[in-house]
């Protein structure tokens, strides 16, 4: 539920910001975990419970169709999500894993096969953590030289593109918990290899409305950070380490985020910026963030 989602979409993203040529090859690498709205049916507007909140208008139970969704598996609302109180669904990005569960399925639909539609939701559960790992782990591939550690993202890159190719009984029963813990545990080694020593240690930190106006935060560790509304105007992210960094309503207007490590664009459409702000190749810039301060 990106604000891209929904709308009648016959071509992938626009093209990724320029990048370096190493960014572009990971930019292409990474296409198939693009969502294609265009060749799912709808699926994160039905499987998911909405409980009303900040993110969503509306309490919503699992497994029924949002009020705003069309009748053509489109939103209603896509051009207002955030004004009209949809701000999560704007957020939102299945990595791919919508169009991927809707092939694995033949075409059918929860509309026109509900008997299959429990077990299209939670396909789309499993196969959307596999995807967003995968965002990862090929990301990783493309910051760790040759070696034992580069051969390890290499087999459970490939261990995951197996597991995401299985049929729906198998990805019902795969432990996602501890397929997690493992990509976390792998991640959290290439990054500390690959970061320079001295950066920041500010892993799973509060920095709930912190003032890091003009911070040097090259080469930090902000996994999993709290950053919400924090102020990070003109912060140097650069080789920063930003996996599941809650970045929502950070102000990032000037800040460089070119080369900041596993940042995910639901993390770069939750914060606000301008256009000083820069990202890793891959990332679009969000159409809500200010032409101008
Ligand atoms: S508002 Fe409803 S229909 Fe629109 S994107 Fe969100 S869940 Fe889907």
């Amino acid at each position: 539920m990106t604000e891209l989602p929904h709308e009648t979409r016959d071509t992938p993203p626009p093209p990724p910001a320029p990048g370096g040529r190493r960014e572009l090859e990971l930019a292409e690498a990474r296409q198939d975990l693009r969502a294609d709205c265009s060749r799912c049916v709808a699926l994160c507007c039905v499987a998911p419970v909405f409980v009303a909140s900040a993110d969503f208008a509306l309490d919503k139970p699992a497994g029924v169709p949002c009020p705003n969704l069309r009748g053509d598996d489109r939103c209603g609302i896509h051009a207002k999500l955030r004004s009209r109180g949809f701000a999560g669904c704007a957020v939102f990005d299945c990595f791919g894993a919508g169009q991927r569960v809707t092939a694995l399925f033949a075409g059918s639909t929860w509309r026109d096969s509900p008997q299959d539609a429990a077990a299209m939701f939670g396909a789309l559960d499993v196969l959307r953590q596999l995807h967003e790992a995968l965002w990862y782990l090929r990301e990783a591939a493309h910051l760790v030289p040759r070696g034992p550690l580069h051969d390890l993202v290499d087999a459970l890159i490939g261990t995951t593109e197996g597991l995401a190719a299985s049929d729906a009984a198998t990805l019902a029963d795969i432990d996602t918990g501890t397929y997690r813990r493992e990509v976390g545990d792998l991640l959290a080694d290439v990054s500390a290899a690959v970061r320079a020593p001295g950066g920041r240690r500010w892993a799973g930190r509060d920095l709930v409305g912190a003032r890091l106006r003009g911070a040097d935060l090259r080469e930090a560790d902000l996994r999993g950070a709290y950053a919400i509304g924090a102020d990070l105007r003109d912060a140097d992210l650069r080789r920063c380490d930003l996996l599941g960094a809650d970045l929502r309503g950070a102000d990032l207007a000037g800040a460089r985020l070119d080369g900041a490590l596993f940042l995910t664009q639901p993390q770069v459409e939750a914060a606000q910026g301008d256009p000083r702000t820069t990202l890793p190749a891959g990332l679009a810039r969000p159409g809500h963030w200010s032409a101008g301060r």
